[in-house]
């Protein structure tokens, strides 16, 4: 992907090496914070000597990360790359009478805090509804290139762009009528609801890719390491190279073929309104 030299996108925050508990920031302001308040009140302590004592704690462990260059080279990607979906989302927003309010990137290093939980580097990167906010241990670009065996820059901007997708869907009230479902339904027919909501990100980050390809921003190669990621992280690759066999009622993202194929309709068509997975008879 053509990227380097290009505009790269403010809204990144590095919260590399600072541990499970993102740093100070969130001591005071998370769920967490206001339980720890009311105990504090209950024992008759002054709950603001206690933030004040946590925040003082929590600074004083975020040292500076220190990146690799390969990182630092890495970082700056992700970053062009996210502010190139703040371009072509707020246009299409824009272009349907829409607000795009653009998500924050979070850096992070081994696990982190967010309003969605705690998550470890190993559960991948993801989409917290919750804070919109998008979360990326970069050493999943080494994932991607020695365990999927999806190497290249375009690999690691479908995996930015599955997440946009994610923030927009959000932003359209489509992640909203998810949550009521997840309670009524059986963990089987909340799987296929789910499989939908996966693919039509695959379909969004398609979307931006069209985009990306519109403006010349593709090099040679880059579609198909983007479906070859597409593929790989499909629940049926993944099912058979864990436990050698699979299971379709326990997908929760679509097999490597649909994937691949909704990603490219959303290349394609280039239409946000397009990927109507929920209505869609054949997956
Ligand atoms: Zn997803």
């Amino acid at each position: 992907m053509q990227w380097k030299g290009r505009r790269a996108s403010s809204n990144v925050e590095d919260r590399r090496g600072m541990g499970g508990m993102g740093g100070g920031k969130l001591i005071g302001g998370g769920v967490g914070g206001i339980i720890l308040v009311i105990i504090v009140m209950l024992m008759g302590g002054n709950p603001g000597d206690m933030l004040q004592r946590m925040g003082t704690a929590g600074t004083s462990t975020s040292a500076p990360y220190t990146q690799t260059a390969q990182e630092q080279e890495l970082a700056e990607f992700v970053s062009v790359v996210l502010a190139d979906t703040e371009d072509v989302w707020t246009r299409l927003f824009q272009e349907r009478g829409l607000t795009y309010t653009k998500p924050t990137l979070v850096l992070f290093t081994d696990s982190v805090q967010s309003a969605c939980g705690a998550a470890a580097s190993s559960m991948g990167p993801f989409y917290c509804p919750g804070d919109h906010k998008l979360y990326i241990d970069l050493s999943f670009y080494d994932q991607l290139q020695r365990e999927f065996k999806a190497p290249g820059d375009f690999a690691m901007a479908y995996v930015i762009a599955h997440e946009v997708g994610h923030h927009v869907q959000t932003l359209l009230g489509t992640t909203g009528k998810l949550d009521p479902l997840r309670k009524s339904l059986s963990q089987t027919e909340y799987n296929k609801i789910q499989v939908r909501f996966e693919l039509q990100a695959d379909y969004l980050a398609g979307v931006w890719a069209h985009f990306a390809e519109s403006m010349n921003l593709l090099d040679e190669g880059d579609l198909e390491e983007a479906l070859t990621a597409a593929s790989a992280v499909g629940d049926d690759t993944i099912q058979r190279r864990a436990q050698g066999r699979v299971v379709p009622e326990s997908f929760t993202h679509g097999t490597a073929e649909q994937r691949m194929r909704w990603f490219r309709q959303g290349y394609q068509s280039g239409d946000m309104n397009g990927g109507d997975t929920f209505s869609a008879g054949n997956l």
